[in-house]
């Protein structure tokens, strides 16, 4: 509790989402996707190699503040990206999930996102090791090249 009480609160003046969805740059925001209602941004702090986030374009903290097609469009994004992280990256599986509130872990409590991690056998005794290794830019710019190459193999409509 003491380690979650010191963590700071991301303001909601200062929220990434808010810029990727604001801002045009979509290759230095990390942009995948922009769909009707739903953004797909890469992690810029990634627990893995290709770690995307889907989320509405409203600044609303939970699920229950969202309307039922942009919650299907959240799930519809989810779906796409595993299927084209898996033709792009080749994990072995994924993790996908929404933390709600700062106590849940949300990073962006005040911007509902969703989270699908690609994971690769064996990762998890890597990655504790190499964790506090910064991923480097060029390696982010090449997954979200190779990420809209798989898209446009599958012909997704983004
Ligand atoms: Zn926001």
């Amino acid at each position: 509790m003491e380690y979650i009480r010191q963590l700071p609160i991301a303001s909601d003046d200062d929220c990434f989402l808010c810029r990727c969805r604001d801002e045009t740059d979509d290759d230095a925001n990390l942009v995948v996707w922009r769909g009707k209602h739903t953004i797909a941004v890469l992690n810029r702090f990634p627990y893995t190699g290709g770690h995307c986030l889907v989320a509405p374009y409203e600044h609303v903290p939970d699920l229950t503040d969202l309307p039922t097609e942009t919650l299907t469009e959240m799930m519809e994004m989810l779906r796409d990206l595993q299927r084209t992280l898996s033709e792009a990256l080749h994990p072995n599986g994924f993790n996908v999930g929404i933390n709600l509130g700062r106590c849940a872990g949300a990073g962006l409590p005040g911007h509902i996102h969703a989270h699908i991690v690609p994971r690769w056998e064996g990762d998890t005794n890597f990655m504790p090791v190499f964790g506090k290794v910064h991923v480097v830019p060029e390696f982010l710019e090449t997954i979200l090249k190779n990420i809209r190459q798989a898209s446009d193999t599958l012909g997704l409509p983004y």
